[in-house]
Parts: C-alpha cells; structure tokens; sequence
C-alpha cells in the first residue's frame, strides 16, 4: 500500500477522473485528475528507468507549473525525495543545494537553463539534466525534453510501499537568519497537514478553486493549499510568478475561491484593486502567513468580502502549526492564534522550563507534522529538536486565552547593556513616522553596550528626515535602552525571495557578524 501524497491523484483519478486538478495560468493545456495520474506514472517510470531508486534524490529548478507538482507526485510515487530549490538563488548557491542534498536528477525551467548549467558543471553528483518549458513554450504547445522524458515512461502506475514515514521531501529552509537548512520532510508530515488544514474550518473541499502564485519551491504554497488540493480533488489554477494584476485577471477568470500569499504580495493586491477593480466576488478565504501581515492590509481586503485568515508555520513544520480564524483576526490582530489539531505548542525558557503566561520564551512544537530532522546535519537537528520539542527560533509568548503571540527571532534579538531587545517591538514604533517607508531593526557590536541597537530606514520619496530628529522622534516614545543609538537610511532592504528582510545581510554591511555566524 503507497501511504505517501503520490497516491493522492490515484485516488481523485478513481473517483473524480474527470474533474479540472491543474489549470495552466500561463494558457497551456489544463488537466483532469486522470491525466494527472497517467502523467505522474509516465514521469514515475521514466524517473525509474533513469535510475532513480527509493531515498534517491531529484532537484528541481523551477518555475512553478503543472509540471513541477507532476515531478513532486512522481518522485512521491518512487519513494524517492524531491528538492525543490529556490529559483532566485545564484548558481554557486544552486550548487550548494545539489551537492549537500546528493542530488543525481535536476530537472530546471528553460529560463534557469543558464544558472543550472553553471551549478551542475561543479556539482558531480548530478548525472542528468531536463528541461522543462516555460510559460510561454507551454502556450506555443511545446513540450521540450520534459515531455521526451514523460515520453519514455509507461502509462501503468509503479506501486511502491511508502510509509508515512519516508522522506518525501528536502526543503530547504528561506535561509533568514544563516544558510539555508534542508528539512527532511515525511509523507506523514504531509498529512497530518492535510487533516490540520481540515481542522481550521476554512471549508476545503473538492468544489474549491485555488491560485497558486508564491513560489512552490517553498512550504508556504506547496503546503498550505497546493499539496492539501491534491486530496480534495480540486483544482489549482498555477502562475509561473507573482504580479498583482495577472492574479487578480486569473482570480476573476477562474472563479478562485481560496488563496494564499505572503503579507508583501496582499499588499499590493490591495493597492492594485484599489486602484482598478475587479470581480473577487468568488474569494471567500483569503490567507497569509510567513511575515506578520499589516492589519491595514486585512481591513482593506476585507472590503471586497473575503475572510482573512492568518497561517503561522514554518518548512520544519510542513508548514501550519497555528492559525488566527477569520472571527478573531481583527480582535486578536498581532498575535498568531492557536494551535491547529494535531499539533503542540509550548513556550520554553533557556533551560527548557515551561515559562509562565504572557512571559517571553522560545516557541516550541511537537507533533505528527515535525520534520525529521535536517538533512546531513545531525549537530544542528539535536539542537533543535530536544526533549521531543522542535525549538522554533521563534521568541513568542501565550496569553490567558490561549493565544500565541510571536515577539521575534531569537537570532534577531539584541541584547544591549544586559536588556533584551525585541526589534519587532521597536519597528512598530518607528513604523508611525510619516516619513519613515520601512525599517529595519538590528544589533551591531558595541564596545560600551555589546550590541548597540540600529535602525535601518527606507525614508518616503522627497522626504528629508535626518538621524538625530529621527532618533529623538523615537526616544519620546519608547524606552531609551530599546532606542536606536544610530540610524541608517537605504534605498532598499536586502529580501529573501519570500520577501523576508534578510538582517544577517543588514548585519555585515553594517560592520557587524554575518549570516554563517550563530548569536
Ligand atoms: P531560516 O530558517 O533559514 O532562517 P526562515 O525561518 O525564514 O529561514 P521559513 O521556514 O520559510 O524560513 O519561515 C518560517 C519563519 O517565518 C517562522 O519561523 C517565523 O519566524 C516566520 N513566520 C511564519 N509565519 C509567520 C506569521 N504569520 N507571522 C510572523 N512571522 C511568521
Ligand atoms: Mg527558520
């Protein structure tokens, strides 16, 4: 019997063969569950062929497309472990990923055929490269050598027995605060996903229509809704990337009914629909999650009808472990809501004691959607997960009614003159400047203080905003050790390709300890 996700569209190919699973955003062909299914075991077997056993690794270099959930179906489907990986990454970067994960199969978006060409000439454990169209060949019809290879395989399905488990998955953490960690991912990790994303009450079913348009290569989108739609049987419509307007063309098209982004891609939703309408009509769950999503975004959404609900999760917990439910976004904004079904969370202090209600401690999970453990790193996975806990990174704290509240990262924290300082805490402050854009808090060496608190600030356009009258601005506000003792103003802050500000980058151009270096 296959207990792993790969069986999910031979499941909906029984039941709901002639149902829509992938509609092809970039107007290539849309498919039915049974064509899913027969696709998935052609790339099956030809993977087969081509050598690829149980626990074998396959990477891919894509932009999200109906072909990139095949090749996670079909990996699934052999017992072997995808690695999907970041597309923005530079090709030494890609490298770095092959070679830690062993990968032998790269299969890579046409337009990443440079960068994969340059990672795979110094990653020699890679023996086959395959290309898969883009958007664009897809509308012209053309299929490329990944429909060669799909070609090669055979039509039957190749059972296996997958345990729940079996790794089915290498993901690579957003690489926020060091270098990116491969998270052993299990096809139980995965259900017991599913069954949680039942458990919040947002009505998944197989009448629903989601979009996928975060990038796939990441937990956020692959495991809040893409993956989960497989076992509904309903149907995914896929953007190779994010914009604003071809979303909201394809929400309006499509009548999508459920969607997830990060807080960065809903912000400007909101700014192109309030500046050129369209029929949302059919949205009614709108979710975030990955960064704290402004409560100005949510009441501007909120207008055109949808529910708003607020996922906190990360890629070692595949990724949901909390949710803030429609009802309570608004009378709870800030904090990340409860636990999900299955899962446990606890607060913990330095030694690992319970930490008592509204006290700051490291947040701390357990439960049937916890990774296995990172990839070759044994030392950095007995550090995090001890005591049967997944120690998050994340410094949080619970109040009276049971609701978590995130404060910041644990490696983000500043500890200047014996105070800890949460930068979030602060960056709300200078967040009401009217002249202040975005801002970043950090902590540098400092001679006097151990780390000194700084600000990074992105000032509106023409605004002539100096340090001192900014730092004094602050001061008024807030308590002077959280105050920063320096300003810096930048024209842009250094993201991640989930949008996250990477501080560690801030840290080094700023003279202070880089990424690499564990506070
Ligand atoms: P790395 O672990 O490599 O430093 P990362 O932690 O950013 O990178 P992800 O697993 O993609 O990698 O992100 C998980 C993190 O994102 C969480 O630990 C938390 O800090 C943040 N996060 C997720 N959801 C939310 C949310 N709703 N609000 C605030 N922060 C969130
Ligand atoms: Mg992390």
């Amino acid at each position: 019997m296959d207990h792993g996700f790969g069986n999910w569209p031979t499941i909906q190919a029984a039941r709901n063969g002639d149902r829509t699973a992938y509609i092809d955003g970039a107007g290539g062909p849309q498919s039915t569950w049974r064509e899913v299914e027969e696709r998935t075991n052609r790339l099956a077997d030809a993977l087969s062929r081509q050598g690829i056993r149980r626990g074998d690794r396959v990477a891919m270099l894509m932009l999200n497309s109906p072909q990139m959930m095949e090749t996670y179906v079909a990996v699934a489907k052999l017992g072997a472990i995808a690695v999907p990986v970041n597309t923005r990454l530079h090709p030494r970067e890609v490298a770095y990923v092959l070679g830690d994960s062993g990968s032998s199969i790269l299969l890579h978006s046409t337009a990443l055929a440079e960068t994969a060409t340059t990672a795979v000439a110094v990653s020699p454990t890679v023996r086959l490269t395959v290309s898969v169209p883009g958007a664009a060949e897809r509308a012209a019809g053309e299929g490329g050598e990944y429909a060669d290879l799909l070609a090669s395989g055979g039509p039957e399905r190749v059972v296996r027995d997958v345990a729940p488990s079996d790794v089915c998955c290498l993901m690579y953490t957003s690489g926020t605060t060091g270098l990116p960690k491969g998270a052993m991912l299990t096809h139980g990790n995965f259900f017991a996903n599913v069954v949680n994303a039942l458990g919040v009450g947002n009505g998944f079913g197989r009448e629903d229509v989601t979009i996928s348009a975060a990038p796939l290569f990441h937990i956020g989108a692959l495991g809040v809704h893409t993956l989960p739609f497989a076992f509904f049987g309903a149907c995914t419509v896929i953007l190779e990337s994010f914009t604003p307007d071809v979303w909201l063309e394809a929400v309006e098209t499509h009548r999508v009914t459920k969607a997830f982004l990060v807080p960065a891609m809903w912000a400007a939703v909101a700014r192109t629909l309030a500046s050129a309408p369209r029929d949302v009509s059919s949205l009614d769950i709108a979710i975030t999650g990955g960064a704290p999503c402004p409560i100005t975004v949510i009441h501007d959404l909120r207008r055109y009808g949808m529910g708003f609900t607020e996922g906190f999760g990360m890629t070692e917990t595949a990724p949901n472990c909390c949710c803030l439910q429609e009802e309570d976004v608004v009378r709870k904004a800030g904090s990340i809501g409860r636990p999900l079904s299955l899962v446990d969370l606890t607060i913990l202090d330095e030694e690992d004691h319970e930490v008592a209600v509204g006290e700051v401690g490291e947040l701390c999970v357990r439960g049937p959607n916890v990774f296995v453990g990172y990839w070759d790193k044994p030392a950095e996975t007995a550090k995090a997960i001890r005591g049967g806990w997944f120690h998050t990174g994340d410094m949080a704290r619970i109040d009276d009614e049971g609701y978590f509240t995130l404060v910041d990262r644990k490696k983000d924290m500043v500890i200047t003159g014996g105070e800890n300082v949460y930068p979030v805490e602060v960056e709300q402050v200078i967040y009401e400047h009217p002249d202040v854009t975005e801002v970043a808090v950090i902590g540098l060496p400092d001679e006097r203080w151990g780390e000194r608190v700084v600000a990074v600030v992105v000032r509106s356009e023409g605004s002539s905003l100096g340090a001192d009258d900014l730092m004094e601005w602050i001061r008024d506000r807030i308590a002077r050790y959280k105050s920063p003792k320096q300003v810096e103003f930048i024209e842009v802050l250094p993201r991640n390709a989930t949008g996250k500000i990477l501080k560690r980058d801030l840290r080094t151009m700023y003279g202070g300890e880089g990424g690499t270096v564990t506070r």
